[in-house]
C-alpha cells in the first residue's frame, strides 16, 4: 500500500470528507480547495503518477476518468467542469499518489498557471 498522505486517506488513517467510492477508486474534497467544487479522484492501487502507468494499468486510467464523470454529476457540476492531473515535478505534482483534480462552480481560464 501507498505510505503517502492519500494512502493514508484510503486506509481511514486520517479523515477525508469522501464523495465516492467504489472497488477500484475514491474521491474526496481537495483539503485547500481552488475552486469552490474541488474534488480529487484517485485510484486505490498506489500508482504514482500517470507516466509510471504500466501497459496494464489502461483499464485502471479509463475507470478514473469515468469515476470522475460519475462524481461530477453526483455534486451537480452541470454547468461544466475542469479535469486536471499535474505528473512530476514540472507539473507541479506534490503528492506522489495519482489523482485527478475535478474543479467547478467558477469560471476556468486559460492558460492555467
Ligand atoms: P498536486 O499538487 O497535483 O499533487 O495536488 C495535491 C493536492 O492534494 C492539493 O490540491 C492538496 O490541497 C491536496 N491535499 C493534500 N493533502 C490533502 C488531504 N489530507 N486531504 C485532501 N486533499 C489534500
Amino acid at each position: 500500500m501507498s505510505d503517502t498522505i492519500f494512502g493514508k486517506i484510503i486506509r481511514r488513517e486520517i479523515p477525508a470528507d469522501i464523495v465516492y467510492e467504489d472497488d477500484l477508486a475514491l474521491a474526496f474534497k481537495d483539503i485547500n480547495p481552488q475552486a469552490p467544487t474541488h474534488i480529487l479522484v484517485i485510484p486505490k492501487k498506489p500508482l504514482p503518477r500517470v507516466s509510471e502507468a504500466a501497459s496494464e494499468d489502461k483499464a485502471l486510467l479509463g475507470h478514473l476518468l469515468w469515476t470522475v464523470k460519475l462524481v461530477a454529476e453526483k455534486v451537480g457540476l452541470s454547468n461544466g467542469y475542469r479535469v486536471v492531473i499535474n505528473n512530476g515535478a514540472d507539473g507541479g505534482q506534490t503528492v506522489d499518489h495519482l489523482h485527478l483534480h475535478v474543479l467547478g462552480d467558477r469560471q476556468m481560464r486559460w492558460p492555467p498557471g
